[in-house]
């Protein structure tokens, strides 16, 4: 009896530290925000790298898209080549 009471104690205590572990993950990934040299700012840097680039409207159907994703034609930014080809719709 006295040994399920300790193994009860046991899975609560893996349980809390299993959380507290998860938490603290948790909190690491903000702590990232404040470093940019803190480990696992791969993708930080790289949602930086979204948030700079700058969008441009598809000039047949308005889609904006980002500059490095669009399709350039007649001095004009498309959403893909098939709205190159249809041209600019105003
Ligand atoms: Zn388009």
């Amino acid at each position: 009896m006295r040994n399920l009471l300790l193994f009860v104690l046991f899975l609560i205590g893996l349980f809390y530290a299993r959380r507290a572990l998860r938490g603290k993950s948790g909190n690491a990934g903000k702590a990232a925000d404040k470093g940019p040299d803190a480990a696992g700012g791969g993708r930080q840097r790289e949602a930086e790298h979204l948030e700079i680039e700058q969008m441009v409207a598809c000039a047949h159907c308005g889609l904006h898209v980002p500059e490095s994703e669009s399709v350039r034609g007649a001095g004009e930014f498309f959403c893909s080549d098939e709205h190159r080809r249809l041209g600019v719709r105003r």
